[in-house]
């Protein structure tokens, strides 16, 4: 997709932003969006619009820009000494060269092993590795807890928007950066979807639902919305 492209860097009165260009058949006008994931504004244009229109919005909307990106938390690259937090605790990331078996977590460390080039994709092949762990075996108990014997086939994305969704089929999709954070925000979340097997809305009897499968809704929500960019800052 376009967001792996290097973005454009371009000068607005209060600093330089990188921008990603979109085009969609569906929008109507030209809008601006915060990427967290690349720390960048993501323009998207309709078809009959130029790049012009583009930035005339952004000038406009240049002092709006510069406050979201300064807002968002420092991106943490995966490489060796970075922290990572693994179930809401922090881990060192440190590099084995010579040793082997891939990536590991042991007393507060990542440890990887191999040619430093593979070092950050190894780190997320172990991270979405533990998340689908921990996600299969949560949903397990919930399932039980919920009563429902159905059996659901659970996929490990990476999305941007949503840390866990629902499929009419019933299979349950989670982030793999949710890893990252505390267990009591993964339980919530792994709650909130299973209660849709239950319940394909967000009316009374799903939302008693979730709080008969989880303590932490309440918690767990305020975590989301206070620290749930940081952890798509990571990698
Ligand atoms: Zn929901």
């Amino acid at each position: 997709m376009a967001e792996s492209q290097p973005p454009d860097i371009l000068r607005l009165p209060h600093g330089s932003a990188p921008v990603q260009w979109r085009r969609s058949s569906r929008a109507r006008r030209v809008s601006l969006r915060i990427d967290p994931r690349s720390g960048s504004v993501v323009v998207t244009l309709p078809l009959r619009a130029g790049r012009r229109a583009g930035r005339a919005l952004l000038m406009d909307q240049a002092e709006w820009v510069a406050r979201r990106l300064a807002a968002l938390p420092a991106a943490v690259p995966l490489e060796a000494g970075a922290f990572v937090p693994l179930h809401g605790i922090p881990h060192r990331i440190r590099h084995a060269p010579h040793e082997r078996g891939g990536a590991w977590a042991e007393q507060g460390e990542i440890i990887v092993t191999g040619q430093s080039a593979f070092l950050a994709r190894r780190v997320t092949d172990f991270l979405r590795a533990e998340a689908r762990r921990s996600f299969q075996a949560l949903v397990a108990q919930k399932l039980a807890a919920a009563g429902i014997t159905r059996s659901c086939r659970i996929t490990i994305k990476d999305t941007r928007s949503r840390w866990g969704s629902c499929a009419p089929n019933g299979s349950l999709a989670f982030s793999w950066r949710l890893v990252m954070a505390p267990p009591f925000v993964q339980d919530y979340v792994v709650a909130h979807e299973v209660a849709h097997l239950a319940h394909m809305n967000h009316g009374p009897k799903f939302w008693a639902l979730v709080d008969l499968l989880t303590p932490h809704r309440t918690r767990a929500m305020a975590w989301l919305k206070k620290e749930g960019t940081g952890l798509l800052r990571v990698g």
